[in-house]
């Protein structure tokens, strides 16, 4: 295996995690990572003042044995479990999340309820015969009253688009195998076998100091073994000739250019980004479609308030159209470790935006003082016991679900399987939305491929959504998330 030499792109938590793979069988690699000093790309942890804070606060939940083995493996005992508790923010009023029907009715009141009742009735009798876009599609199965309370002034945040503009595909996969007829029917009829999923949503694993802490040890096991782990360096081209891939060249930040010979790219980089690299360019055809994919951006405001404990959630879903805020996180509900004065709280504030456009050219002042207003307008808490705040800014946080994404994807996926040595893994790799676990298998697989092995690395599916949508499978074992190999 010495005579390979891989190129790894990204040093989130797929990157890492084939590097990781590799080093085990002694495979020479060098990671590539455009940050100048943090791991775990949008897993990553951000420390400020020594307050802890995720981009999103990310929970470690997996059905794979596999995927989980490798967390215990890299973080040892240094895993906490903790208790879940996230609820919607809607009319003034908390709401579970997952949703619970009783509840929710009771708390929106008779007239809405019935309203609710009715519109659902109206969706079991009339359904859209159409199921193209996330409204048809989530208005079939919960009535379109419920699907506007609950579903759509969210989902239009965090996309930045309508609801009838975004694919019906997207609904699916986050939202699968919920309807409200079978929420119902399960409150009412809890099954047996019910506890492995309930014990799921009710806690979760987290590392101690945050996702960064995975990533940053997982980082040191690679350094350790003798790989090279290059920061603030880019991707500049990567050369391919009659079909084989030759080589990646880096830039790092003043512009010096290095040629890194290689027989393998494992690329966790935007897939638009990377076939706009590719030296030779690829056909028109192919950089059309590259265009085509879309993203939406993400960024996170850190506030630090002087007060010790201001609502018991892990995070909180804010679907007040009042506000722009999307989501907040109170990080020592994530972990105790994430502050270092128990006296103070830090809150994360999440917005979801476009790159370069509305808040995101904001200054980190401006932002810090709309976090303050924007706590104080939900009645959360006080903007004069904000003391301190900061500002993360994370590009390309979701790869969009869009009526032309997936013929794009399918466009780059067979150019770039025409040139052997390059495999497309984790999030923006393969255009998914995804969760760590499913970046790391993709990851898995790649290094195998590299070792010898055939998988079709675009089949992995970790089908990761189940615990939020109470499916009643039980988690399968790995063996049903493993891509069959291709003939
Ligand atoms: C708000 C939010 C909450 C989330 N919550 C959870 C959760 O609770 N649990 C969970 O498991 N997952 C969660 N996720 C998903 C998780 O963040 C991703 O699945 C995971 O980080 C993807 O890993 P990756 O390595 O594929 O990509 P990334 O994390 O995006 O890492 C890619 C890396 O590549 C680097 N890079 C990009 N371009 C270049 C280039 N040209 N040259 C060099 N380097 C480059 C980037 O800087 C980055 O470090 C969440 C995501 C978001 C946005």
């Amino acid at each position: 295996m010495k005579e390979r030499q891989v190129v790894v792109v990204g040093a989130g938590p797929a990157g890492l995690t084939a590097a990781y793979e590799l080093s085990k069988h002694g495979v020479p690699t060098t990671i590539v990572e455009k940050d100048p000093s943090t791991v775990g790309g949008i897993s990553r942890t951000v420390e400020y003042k020594g307050f802890r804070y995720d981009i999103g606060g990310h929970r470690f939940f997996t059905k794979s044995d596999e995927v989980n083995r490798i967390w215990h493996e890299i973080l040892t005992d240094e895993f906490i479990t903790r208790p879940r508790l996230s609820r919607i923010y809607y009319n003034n009023k908390f709401f579970h999340y997952p949703l619970r029907p009783f509840e929710a009715l009771f708390k929106v009141g008779p007239i809405e309820t019935a309203h609710c009742v009715a519109s659902y009735l109206w969706a079991k009798l009339f359904p859209s015969k159409e199921e193209v876009n996330f409204e048809q599609w989530v208005s079939n199965r919960f009535g379109f009253k419920l699907y506007s309370m609950f579903f759509k002034t969210y989902t239009e945040k965090v996309w930045g688009m309508k609801c009838t503009e975004l694919g019906a595909d997207w609904a699916a996969q986050r939202i699968q195998n919920l309807s409200l007829g079978k929420a119902i029917k399960n409150a009412l009829f809890p099954k047996k076998g019910d506890s492995t999923i309930k014990t799921l949503i009710d806690q979760f694993e987290y590392p101690r100091l945050g996702p960064g802490q995975m990533w940053e040890r997982c980082r040191d096991l690679v350094v350790a073994r003798g790989h090279r782990v290059a920061m603030g360096r880019r991707v500049h081209r990567i050369h391919h000739h009659d079909g084989v891939l030759t080589g990646v060249t880096i830039v790092d930040a003043e512009g010096n250019l290095e040629r890194l010979p290689a027989t393998d790219l494992v690329s966790s980089m935007p897939i638009s980004e990377a076939v706009r690299l590719m030296d030779p360019r690829p056909p028109a055809h192919v950089l059309a479609a590259a265009d085509k994919l879309r993203y939406r951006d993400f960024l996170t405001v850190s506030l630090v308030l002087d007060a010790a404990d201001l609502f018991p959630d892990n995070w909180i879903y804010v679907h007040s159209p009042e506000v722009q805020l999307g989501r907040i996180q109170n990080f020592k509900n994530w972990s105790p470790h994430m502050v270092p004065d128990p006296s103070k709280t830090c809150l994360g504030l999440e917005y979801f935006v476009f790159e370069g456009k509305g808040l995101w050219a904001q200054s980190d002042e401006q932002l810090v003082e709309l976090g303050g207003l924007e706590l104080e307008k939900l009645g959360l808490a006080s903007r004069k016991d904000v003391r301190d705040g900061s500002v993360v800014r994370m590009e390309k946080a979701y790869p969009v679900y869009d009526a032309q994404f997936q013929a794009a994807v399918d466009t780059l996926k067979a150019w770039l399987g025409g040139i052997r040595g390059i495999q497309q893994v984790g999030r923006n790799g393969q255009h998914r939305y995804n969760n760590q676990d499913h970046s790391m298998l993709t990851a898995i697989f790649a290094a195998r491929n590299i070792l010898g092995a055939n998988y079709d690395i675009w089949n992995v599916n970790v089908d990761a959504e189940y615990h939020e949508t109470m499916d009643r499978k039980q988690p399968r074992r790995v063996g049903d998330v493993t891509p069959t190999p291709v003939a």
